[in-house]
Parts: structure tokens; sequence; C-alpha cells
């Protein structure tokens, strides 16, 4: 199978053909030609983020393909979400060892199956032989000032977070073999892992609401660290409701208390792969912020407020502040 074989079968879909026919909404032209063309409607700003993941660092050589391709791509709709952005569109670069069949098939369907949940086009990309590496660039649309960005936090503003943190991190460990979980929270945590859940429609449904967003990819500590900054404010994190949000520790199987607090909430904080959005509002919008959660089918929990005092600090159960533990969120040049 040529290269150009393998890009007709796994990746130019009927749904998304080429020149001169609109492929999908907001797209002009698809796969198949030397550019592809995207036309946002009048007053829209494009949104555009970029993601690799490399073998070895962002996955395992023996990842189920499917969970790759989903992955991929969740990890860029993930950036969409937290600018408050609807996906349009996106492009594949892929450096494969070989044109291995099974494999490619499975990585389409999963690509294109998450692809299609959100109505979000492949219009172009390149396919070239080496070790395998994906990266994959999205473009949305929001409309002009309207895009949710990690500064504009003020003092007084709560501090919220969708779904649950951490687990992800448990399941790296336990695949590793660093750390025990019950089958039912491994098979919990594994799914975060492996097949996290972009949080687009909730990013839609905060628009006008939020007064700052981000993405979680690399530890609540460290990106609450970029939106404070940005945002030139401190945060206070409650440190129960933090340690509450990992998920496979709250499975119906998993009650036995496997982890002790302190693990949990070091796995709330430094975990990474959650790809869960944290978010500020005033606190007159706190029933607009519920409302929005239902209406995406989203859970959401308050953990923290802005202040003006700069730095990250926790409120415990009794409701003392304190400095947080020593943590580190990830980072490839320092890990
Ligand atoms: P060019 O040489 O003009 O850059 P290529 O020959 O690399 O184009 O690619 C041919 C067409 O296939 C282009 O439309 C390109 O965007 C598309 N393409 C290449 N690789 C992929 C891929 N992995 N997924 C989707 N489209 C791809
Ligand atoms: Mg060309």
């Amino acid at each position: 199978m040529g290269e150009f074989d393998l890009i007709r079968r796994f990746f130019q879909r009927p749904a998304t053909p080429g020149a001169g026919i609109h492929a999908a909404p907001g797209v002009a032209l698809g796969v198949g030609d030397d550019a592809a063309l995207l036309a946002p409607a009048p007053g829209m700003h494009l949104a555009i983020s970029s993601d690799m993941l490399v073998q070895g660092r962002h996955f395992f050589a023996d990842v189920d393909p499917a969970a790759l391709g989903h992955k991929a791509l969740a990890v860029n709709l993930s950036d969409m979400a937290a600018t408050g952005a609807r996906p349009l569109a996106f492009t594949l670069a892929l450096a494969l060892p070989q044109a291995d069949e099974a494999w490619l098939t499975a990585f389409s369907a999963g690509l294109f199956a998450l692809a299609d949940a959100h109505d979000c086009a492949l219009v172009g990309g390149d396919t070239t032989q080496g070790p395998l590496n994906l990266c994959i660039t999205i473009f949305g649309e929001v409309p002009a000032g309207q895009a949710l960005t990690r500064a504009g936090a003020r003092p007084g503003d709560d501090l919220w977070v969708s779904g649950s943190l951490g687990d992800a991190r448990l399941a790296l460990l336990a695949l590793q073999g660093q750390l025990a979980l019950p089958p039912a929270a491994l098979a919990v945590a594994r799914q975060r892992l492996e097949r996290p859940t972009p949080r687009v429609a909730l990013g839609l449904a905060l628009r006008g609401i939020a007064t700052s967003a981000i993405d979680l990819s690399d530890g609540l500590a460290g990106d609450v660290g970029h939106l404070l900054h940005a945002s030139r404010a401190g945060a206070v994190l409650y440190a129960q409701e933090a340690m509450n949000l990992v998920a496979s520790w709250a499975s119906p199987m998993g009650l036995e208390p496997f982890l002790d607090d302190e693990t949990r909430l070091r796995h709330v904080l430094t975990g990474g792969d959650d790809y869960e959005l944290l978010f500020t509002a005033p606190t007159a919008a706190r029933a607009a912020v519920q409302a929005a959660a239902r209406a995406s089918a989203t859970p959401v929990t308050r953990i923290g407020h802005i202040d003006a005092s700069p730095g990250l600090r926790l409120r415990n159960a009794q409701g003392q502040e304190g400095p947080l533990p020593p943590v580190a969120s990830f980072d490839h040049f320092r890990a």
C-alpha cells in the first residue's frame, strides 16, 4: 500500500470529498488538494491549536489504536472547549513505522467516531514513514470578543472544575506496576487515561458566563498556576472538594479506601492528562454555571475561589488556609 493509497483508504472519506465539493459546515474544501479551505461565518474568530503525541512519551507502543485515534483528537478538542470555540475541522500529520492495515483501520475508526460526534471534519494532513508520532491541528470558530481565555479571573470569583481529576495518572501508575488498583477502579481510571472526554459543550455553554478558563492537561496545580499568572491573581483551593474529584476512588466497587486522603489530593493536584475544564465565574453567576452544566450534561464542582494575594493556598476541611504541599506539574524538560 503506497502513501496515497493509505491516505485515500483511511483518511479521505466520502463525507469529506475533494475539490469543489462542500464537505462539512465551515469547510469549503477538504482532503485531496494542496490546501484545505475553511469558511468561518462572518464575525467569527478562527481558534487554532496543535497537540503532538509521541510514542513512549504520551502513549505506549502497544496502546489500543482506536483509543489512540480518540485521544489524539480529544486533546485538541479540549483546547477548543477551553476557548469556548465550536470545532470546525482538523488536520492530521502522521509518522508511521509501517502501513499496518489492522492498526490503521482501528486508529481511523477511533479518530472518526469522535470527529463525527463533534461534527469536526478531517480536512488534510501529511503522512510519512518514521517513528510513530501524531500531530493534530484543530480549527474552531468563536464569535469575536467571546473567546474564553486564561486571563480575566477576578478576586472573589469562584473556581470551578468539570468532571473528575487524578484518575488518568492513577491508571498510568497502575499500568506501569507502581500502584495496585481494585479491578473496577482500574477500569474507570483506564477509561479516563485512554478515552478522555473533551468538554466542548460545556465550553460553549460557558461563553458569557466564565471570566477565564483553561483545560487541565498537566495537573491542576500547574495549570491553575497558568490561569493565575495570566489573570494576575491568586487562589484558595478547597482540599476536601478537590480530593473528592477522583472518580475511580468513588466507583461502586472501589469503595474500600485504597487511597488515603493525602494520596488522592496529590493525584488531583499533579495528575495530568485529565482534559477537564478549570474556569472562574463571579459568585453571582453560580446559578448560570449550574444551568450551563445541566445544559451540557457535564458535572461541575466549585473547588475554590480567586483572591488578590498572589499564589495558591489550600483550605482544609477545618477551614484553615496553608501552603500547597510541595507538588510539581508535568514538564517535558524537567520530568
Ligand atoms: P502536498 O504534497 O501537496 O503537501 P500530500 O501529497 O502530502 O500533499 O497530501 C495529499 C493530500 O492528502 C493533501 O490534501 C493532504 O492534506 C492530504 N493528507 C495527507 N496525509 C493525510 C492524513 N494523514 N490525513 C488526512 N489528510 C492527509
Ligand atoms: Mg501540494
